[in-house]
């Protein structure tokens, strides 16, 4: 889902779905949620569950695979918040509120494949490098 006012530019990777590592029919769907007045720039990559926050940043080749707080610029691999935007207009951050939110509002994951029902842990099958 993609908020009003953000834009997705060329060669963006947004992922509704992660693949298990030792078994590629394994798949997970998940609800990526991008807010509103976004900006993904140049063939960044979103990874399937992710919530990037309003007003946030993308950097042009960034891989985001956790959060992304609003108003953040967030860049690199794996995507970190580097710097944030002030907005002396939000009245959340004048107030030093928390921002309203879609990303609680996530659905759960899914599992689209019947021969495989089951939710593994995260890491299963592998181990430490
Ligand atoms: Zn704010």
């Amino acid at each position: 889902m993609i908020g009003d006012r953000s834009s997705v530019s060329d060669y963006v990777n947004l992922y509704s779905h992660t693949h298990h590592v030792l078994a590629s029919p394994d798949v997970t769907l998940r609800q990526t949620l991008i807010g509103s007045g976004v900006r993904i720039t140049y063939h960044a990559t979103v990874l399937a569950g992710v919530c990037v926050g309003d007003d946030a940043l993308i950097g042009t080749g960034a891989v985001v695979t956790k959060d992304v707080p609003p108003h953040a610029i967030a860049l690199g691999v794996p995507a970190r918040p580097v710097r944030y935007k002030v907005r002396h207009d939000c009245p959340y951050c004048r107030r030093g509120e928390p921002h309203p939110s879609q990303c609680q509002d996530r659905l759960p994951d899914r599992k689209p494949n019947p021969d495989y029902p089951d939710f593994l842990k995260p890491g299963f099958g592998t181990r430490e490098a």
